[in-house]
């Protein structure tokens, strides 16, 4: 039987440490972990051959038939296509006959040109296009080193991708204040696969700020008519990932996404000098936290397990659920939060989501819509597992 280190995993391959963006919340760039100056620009090839060799390793043990390999930053389109190009030749030869891949990319989208678009498509590459609304909203944040709006660079982007079919999804960090509606409605004309809203990234120690400036529960404020506009659509728009995933959970289901639910996170990040990470984003919360000791060059990923308690729990057995949310009616559903949301310096990750009230607001909400309170999402999870425990007897 394989130890718990060597369970299934996914992996962010960060190949950039650079951006030709600067987006004012950045946490790669501009929050507390400041270790890109330090890093290389770019992934070299010794390096990017040594995190595939260590995936093929963990692939044969853990027996894991498919695996996700997501190219990120930085900005990832910055290796160039040529070098891209070669790199999924050498995932091919090395992977395959081992694993099933599917390919992502997180991208700015603001460097793809036909080349990129074509590779894309030929290589079936998931394309997640990071963009935050109307060039109004999304120039406000979204940047590049001379103070200029990004948004009419990553429309011509889209369309370059939508010309040569290439599928993509769009990334979106909701910002407070803005009209959550009009941006739903924006985005759904772009015809994205998935709409992926995110929480904007503060904890504890940085949170007041933002309630100060827009009221107590800006992001229930923000989703609250896109919930509205999405449930009129009944179907017909993109997918909104965020919001599905919470109907599964006031449902019965499992999470299938690391925003609630306190599971095992199930995958690393393997940076531009072969530095595993357990969750980038928790260089958020501090220097250093997001590290975890071990290299691509030297570890495979099942050293995590003897070099960080910390990131062990938090990629193979999943942390545990933070004191404060112990009462709480949304403690399976919710269950905490996403991970660097609960941080402070004081206690830790010992905290509920620094975005709880929102959270909660949000449950309450669609628990009216679905007409399911709490105790009908217990009787149903328990129906779920004892039909699951019937199935593999
Ligand atoms: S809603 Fe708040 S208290 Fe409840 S589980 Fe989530 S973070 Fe914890």
């Amino acid at each position: 039987m394989s130890s718990h280190s060597e369970q299934s995993l996914q992996f962010v391959l960060k190949v950039s440490a650079r951006c030709n963006l600067n987006c004012t919340y950045c946490y790669v760039f501009n929050k507390a972990d400041q270790s890109w100056k330090s890093r290389s620009a770019l992934m070299g090839d010794a390096v990017f051959d040594a995190a595939i060799g260590r995936i093929r390793r963990h692939c044969i043990a853990s027996g894991q038939s498919i695996v996700r390999l997501m190219f990120h930053g930085g900005e990832p389109l910055l290796v160039g296509p040529r070098r891209f190009r070669g790199w999924l030749d050498r995932i091919a030869a090395e992977l395959d006959g081992i694993v099933k891949v599917r390919l992502a990319i997180q991208t700015n989208a603001t460097l793809i040109d036909d080349e990129w678009a074509r590779l894309f498509a030929e290589r079936a590459v998931e394309v997640g296009v990071s963009l935050d609304g109307p060039q109004a909203v999304n120039d406000r944040f979204r940047i590049d080193h001379a103070g200029r709006g990004s948004y009419l660079n990553v429309v011509r982007g889209i369309e370059t991708l939508r010309r040569h079919g290439a599928a993509f999804s769009l990334l979106s960090v909701i910002q407070p204040g803005a009209d959550g509606a009009a941006i739903y409605r924006h985005f759904r004309g772009m015809s994205p696969g998935t709409i992926n809203f995110l929480f904007p990234d503060h904890n504890h120690d940085d949170i007041a700020a933002v309630r100060a400036r827009h009221g107590d529960a800006p992001i229930f404020d923000f989703l609250r008519p896109v919930i509205d506009a999405w449930i009129l659509d009944c179907g017909t728009g993109p997918e909104v990932p965020l919001l599905r995933n919470m109907c599964r959970l006031i449902m019965g289901g499992e999470s299938r996404s690391d925003m609630f639910g306190n599971s095992a996170l199930g995958f690393v990040f393997v940076e531009v000098d072969g530095e595993i990470e357990g969750l980038d984003v928790l260089r958020l919360d501090g220097e250093g936290v997001s590290a975890c000791g071990a290299n691509v060059l030297a570890n495979d990923f099942s050293a995590i397990a003897q070099l960080s308690d910390f990131h062990d729990r938090a990629i193979f057995r999943g942390l545990p659920l933070p004191g404060g949310c112990m009462d709480c009616p949304e403690r399976r559903t919710c269950a905490g939060g996403y991970l660097p949301h609960r941080y402070s310096a004081a206690r830790g990750f010992d905290n509920p989501s620094a975005w709880c009230t929102d959270i909660q607001l949000l449950f309450s909400y669609l628990r009216r819509l679905l007409d399911v309170d709490v105790e009908e999402t217990e009787m149903r999870r328990s129906l779920l597992v004892e039909m699951a425990e019937e199935r593999l007897a």
